[in-house]
């Protein structure tokens, strides 16, 4: 989980509440940043999710705050991590991001059998979030 920054240096993975308008916080949106030159990016599997949200507020939003993690699994998987502090570098996040899927399609069969539309669409779109992965360059 890591990137080549634009002056050769290796950014890492972090955490970074991102204010919108001056008005709407949105914590926990997984960056990469760069030590060396302190440039910083939203790592690209979660993009689609973030402008969705931004788009979603209108023109005029008020004042407000979310919690990026309850709508995205890598946020929400990068929170668990800094939980157990596990660093997003290492090989251990492979693990988590494993465990994560096989419990989102040990859900899915769940959702299945109970005919639950509503949760397998939640869970489908929770699984497309972790399935859209650009990491290993
Ligand atoms: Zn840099």
């Amino acid at each position: 989980m890591r990137k080549k920054c634009n002056c050769g240096e290796m950014m890492t993975m972090k955490l970074r509440t991102v204010i919108y308008s001056g008005k709407v916080e949105i914590d926990n949106v997984p960056i990469f940043s760069c030590q060396s030159c302190s440039r910083s990016e939203v790592i690209p599997e979660v993009k689609p999710d973030l402008t969705g949200l931004i788009a979603g507020l209108g023109s005029e939003p008020g004042k407000q705050t979310f919690l990026f993690n309850e709508c995205n699994e890598w946020a929400d998987l990068l929170v668990e991590a800094k939980v157990n502090k596990v660093r997003p570098e290492t090989q251990d996040v492979e693990e988590l991001i494993t465990h994560r899927i096989n419990a989102l399609l040990d859900m899915y069969l769940l959702a299945q059998s109970l005919n639950d539309e509503t949760w397998l669409a939640d869970l489908k779109k929770r699984l497309g979030q972790l399935s859209r992965r650009q990491l290993h360059t």
